[in-house]
């Protein structure tokens, strides 16, 4: 009988960067030193680095190649027209405007078509989709699934939006106050889950039956084309390409934040399909970003994105990438550490609460194990609990959100497998002397709103349990 051929990532290695090694002593001190705050850390203190998947990923000798053609011209680069020839051969897109980023393209984008009263729904908004929304003085409205704040549940497609809430709230607005649909790909917010093609279709439908625009924010898209490919009949057999241009086909234009699936290290985009809104936006372009063939991009960075965005859509990168994202999620589930199901596309999310539920919510739970896991193994993840929810602005109590997660979030083709294993064994370690970690932490210092970035931290010692 032949043995099955092990799994084998569908690149090899050209260029390698050193990982900084630590002592278990020399990451106490450290982190005590950054007062118990990841952000604080530099790279150097870390051994393996999954505080975002954000233009974090490694770029390809193809990229490396094609950025030595970037055409650096102020206006009319060659390295625009081939950057816009790629998007709209992959996006469907017939109008483009780079941005230096995604909140750039929210920006400019955002500028042209929200006013103050307007009503944004959509499934869950990034955190600076909203931003750039609220600061309009419009609101948003999350009409995600139920289904997607239920932890433990499988279900393929919890980045959904639910067409029945949007309906109620395109009823209850006053015509004309909502300026589009804004629809996440994946819902990163949301766990980096996916929306489906049925579902796509049919908040399209609904929003050109009330003559509403929908937009597509795209950072994960093509992880997202995977994920229907997997999971949605009559998928399976389609074309990555052929998926993601009927994604697209469904919105009236997209905001891009390169740095996903991009795979390049900073950029942005905005899609159009209308000659109109394109006209509109390129002033706010020309304002904020650059003139309208460079916006905020070198022409080499143009060149390495279109390049990229030909990678991030092939299925064997697609298959990698996807399936390491949950060779972690499962050893973390074989270890009977609870992690939300079903498995990101970018990233698994530990339930803290279920990991530490003697630690008291008020002395950050989530918190407490990104800091006993950096200690552990030099492995830096990102609290998404209490701490980056923020004091209620009114009241200023702690605002305690559903869930109490640890993300490792992964760079995309920069660690391997056996990584995986170190971050894995590492959680396990603390999986299994859990109850050993009695103490939470407490605030000394922090700022009056995105706290997290710079929050000044000490550890609860000697003292009793709150409980
Ligand atoms: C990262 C991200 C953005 C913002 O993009 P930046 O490049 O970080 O400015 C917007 N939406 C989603 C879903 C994102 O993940």
């Amino acid at each position: 009988m032949s043995e099955d051929i092990p799994y084998a990532e569908p690149f090899k290695i050209k260029m390698v960067e050193p990982v900084f090694r630590s002592t278990r002593d020399e990451r106490t001190q450290w982190i005590k030193d950054a007062h118990y705050n990841l952000f604080n850390l530099s790279s150097r203190q870390v051994m393996i680095d999954l505080l975002t998947d954000s233009g974090t990923g490694a770029m390809s000798d193809r990229q490396w190649s094609a950025l030595m053609q970037g055409d650096e011209s102020y206006a009319g680069a060659v390295s625009y027209d081939r950057l816009k020839k790629t998007i709209r051969e992959i996006t469907g897109f017939e109008y483009f405007l780079p941005t230096h980023q995604g909140r750039a393209a929210e920006n400019v984008l955002f500028s042209t078509l929200v006013k103050e009263g307007d009503v944004v729904p959509g499934n869950t908004h990034f955190d600076t989709t909203k931003g750039h929304i609220e600061y309009r003085k419009a609101t948003v409205v999350d009409c995600t699934i139920d289904e997607a704040f239920q932890a433990g549940l499988e279900h393929p497609f919890k980045g959904n939006a639910d067409p029945e809430k949007l309906e109620k709230v395109i009823r209850k607005t006053p015509a004309g106050k909502i300026p589009f649909i804004i629809m996440t790909l994946t819902c990163n917010s949301a766990g980096g889950q996916p929306v489906s093609m049925k579902n796509l279709r049919e908040i399209s439908a609904l929003a050109k039956q009330n003559s509403i625009p929908l937009i597509i924010d795209g950072a994960r898209f093509a992880e997202n084309a995977w994920f229907i490919r997997q999971r949605e009949p009559g998928y399976h057999e389609t074309d990555i390409r052929e998926i993601v241009l009927e994604m697209f086909s469904y919105a009236d234009g997209m905001t891009m934040s390169s740095k996903k699936d991009g795979l390049v290290n900073i950029g942005g985009f905005i899609g159009m399909r209308s000659e109109e809104i394109f006209r509109a936006a390129s002033v706010f372009n020309i304002m904020f970003e650059g003139f309208i063939t460079y916006g905020g991009m070198a022409g080499r960075d143009m060149d390495a994105l279109a390049q990229g965005l030909h990678e991030s859509t092939e299925e064997h990168y697609l298959e990698y990438r996807i399936r390491q994202v949950a060779l972690l999620g499962k050893m973390l589930t074989d270890a009977g550490i609870p992690v939300i199901r079903p498995y990101g596309g970018h990233a698994i999310f530990v339930d803290a609460l279920s990991f530490l539920p003697h630690i008291p919510r008020e002395t950050f739970p989530a918190q407490t194990l990104a800091v006993e896991l950096y200690i552990e193994g030099g492995i830096r993840s990102a609290e998404i609990g209490t701490l980056m929810a923020d004091r209620d602005p009114v009241t200023r109590e702690n605002r305690y959100p559903a869930m109490e997660l640890l993300r490792l979030a992964i760079p995309r083709r920069v660690y391997t497998d056996n990584h995986m294993r170190v971050v894995a064994a590492a959680l396990k370690n603390l999986w299994e002397r859990r109850n050993q970690i009695q103490h939470g932490l407490k605030i000394l210092n922090e700022a009056p709103i995105l706290r997290h970035f710079t929050v000044e931290l000490e550890r609860i010692e000697n003292e009793h349990n709150p409980r």
